[in-house]
């Protein structure tokens, strides 16, 4: 199954699309992801195109294996790496020690991979091609990690029966970044583990505050709409006040806090400036 859509917005955003491939044993899975929502969009303005691979159209034999028992016994199969050669070597990515990794990449799902972040997507976000391949069973033979893969990736501490997830969360949150994808510019920054605000281009001084805040590796703050009062609980004061400054202040004192009391590891690596750091101290009792 292939989706190839290239169209004029493509290049009324520079011209640069980024390609995914992802190969699985199960392509029928990414039906529905590809239909719905951003992802549709940007597949039909030309920003992305994703190519499905069945991985059994390049096992040889008669039943179309992809999978065999391990060495040293034990439980379940493992994929093995001849088909997922052939597929990888199908498209026309460069062999893994000739590849600018910084153009395109091959990524192994896998659980026992380095956690996949924001971080990453947005690495990703700035390629050209992004090849997946998807784990099934007990896992995939480990010399398609030392020989195809430039990296294998978790997408978080607990185990899938496949790495089509992954994938699919992988495929998302790369492309939503790419510039165009997203109707309001500025949302991919403006939000958790976003940019820090003093470097994004669209914060006015003093103006209103655009939809939210630059997160500075921060989760973004709470959000609320109409009606002001639900079930007796009413919207924060100052966010109806018309007070650009105090709705600034609020929203990253909202997003410290969520961000102490949920991901305090993240406040390591944050972008805080003095007086985020004196109200995280003012919090201190209460987490
Ligand atoms: N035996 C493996 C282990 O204990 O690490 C688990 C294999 S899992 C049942 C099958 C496939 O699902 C993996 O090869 C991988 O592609 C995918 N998978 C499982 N957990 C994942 C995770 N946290 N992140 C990404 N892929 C995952």
């Amino acid at each position: 199954m292939s989706n190839v859509a290239t169209n004029a917005d493509s290049k009324e955003h520079g011209g640069r699309q980024l390609r995914f491939d992802i190969i699985s044993i199960f392509p029928g899975f990414f039906a529905g992801i590809l239909e719905n929502g951003v992802i549709t969009r940007a597949i039909s303005t030309g920003l992305i195109d994703v190519c499905i691979h069945d991985l059994r159209t390049f096992a040889h034999d008669r039943h179309r294996t992809v999978d065999d028992r391990p060495f040293g016994g034990g439980e379940g199969m493992v994929l093995k790496p001849e088909p997922l050669a052939e597929a990888i070597e199908s498209l026309g990515i460069a062999p893994k020690k000739d590849r600018d990794t910084s153009r395109e990449t091959v990524v192994l799902l896998s659980a026992q991979g380095r956690r996949f972040t924001q971080a990453t997507a947005r690495e990703f976000s700035g390629m050209a091609r992004v090849a997946m391949i998807c784990g099934r069973y007990e896992g995939v033979d480990e010399r398609v990690a030392e020989t195809l893969a430039d990296r294998e990736l978790s997408i978080g501490d607990y185990v899938l029966s496949g790495g089509e997830l992954g994938a699919a969360v992988i495929l998302d949150s790369t492309m939503r970044l790419l510039p165009g994808v997203l109707g309001n510019e500025a949302s991919s920054e403006f939000e958790s583990f976003g940019r820090a605000d003093g470097l994004l281009p669209t914060c006015e001084e003093g103006g209103p505050p655009s939809c939210t805040y630059g997160a500075g590796g921060l989760l973004d703050y709470p959000h609320y709409t109409r009606p002001a009062e639900f079930r007796g609980l009413l919207v924060p004061e100052v966010l109806s006040g018309g007070n650009h400054e105090q709705i600034r202040k609020w929203r990253r004192e909202q997003a410290l806090e969520k961000t102490l009391c949920n991901r305090p590891d993240l406040l390591e690596h944050a972008e805080l400036t003095p007086q985020d750091k004196k109200y995280l101290e003012s919090l201190k009792h209460r987490f």
